[in-house]
């Protein structure tokens, strides 16, 4: 809650009862209360990927899908451009947006980042139609890493 707060993300801690109100599914043994974050939510990612792209083409963005960068090319302190496995291409700005791969990313241009790699763990189930779709989300963040 503490850190949600500090990005001004609106938090507020309800009891287990509240909780269980709210999604009816959870066990409420041992449970002493929960942070609620109205404006979490659930969005398609795939469909939101595919916005943002087409929102980036619009404003003149090129995408090359499965393209790897290899290297990183450098003027002084200045990125001048990228190896690619399709060639090589200048630039005035790089943006290491590399997600789990930005610290091997940053290697590559000399850039020590202090990112690190922490492993989920997560199921598929099959499509149900016992929830809600107005259901709220729930995460268990205490069991995230075990
Ligand atoms: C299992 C799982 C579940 C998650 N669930 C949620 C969730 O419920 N809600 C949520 O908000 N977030 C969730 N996240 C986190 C979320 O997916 C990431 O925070 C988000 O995808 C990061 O986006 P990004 O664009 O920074 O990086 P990424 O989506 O990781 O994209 C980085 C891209 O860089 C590319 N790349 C890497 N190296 C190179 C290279 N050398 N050359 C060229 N391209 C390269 C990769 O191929 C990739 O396409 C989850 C993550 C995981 C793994």
């Amino acid at each position: 809650m503490g850190q949600a707060k500090s990005f001004g993300v609106e938090c507020h801690a309800v009891s287990a009862d509240d909780a269980a109100r709210m999604f009816p599914f959870i066990v409420k043994d041992g449970i002493e209360g929960a942070a609620f974050i109205p404006g979490d939510g659930y969005i398609d990612p795939y469909s939101l990927t595919m916005a943002y792209a087409k929102g980036a083409r619009l404003h003149g963005a090129r995408i090359e899908e499965g393209v790897c960068v290899v290297e990183i090319l450098r003027e002084g302190r200045r990125v001048r451009g990228v190896v690619t496995t399709h060639g090589t291409m200048s630039c005035d700005v790089l943006v290491n947006c590399a997600g789990l791969w930005a610290k091997r990313v940053g290697n590559l241009a000399g850039v020590p980042l202090a990112a690190g790699i922490v492993e989920h763990q997560y199921f598929l189930t099959e499509k149900t139609l016992k929830f809600d779709a107005s259901l709220t989300t729930l995460r268990d963040p205490d069991r995230n890493f075990i």
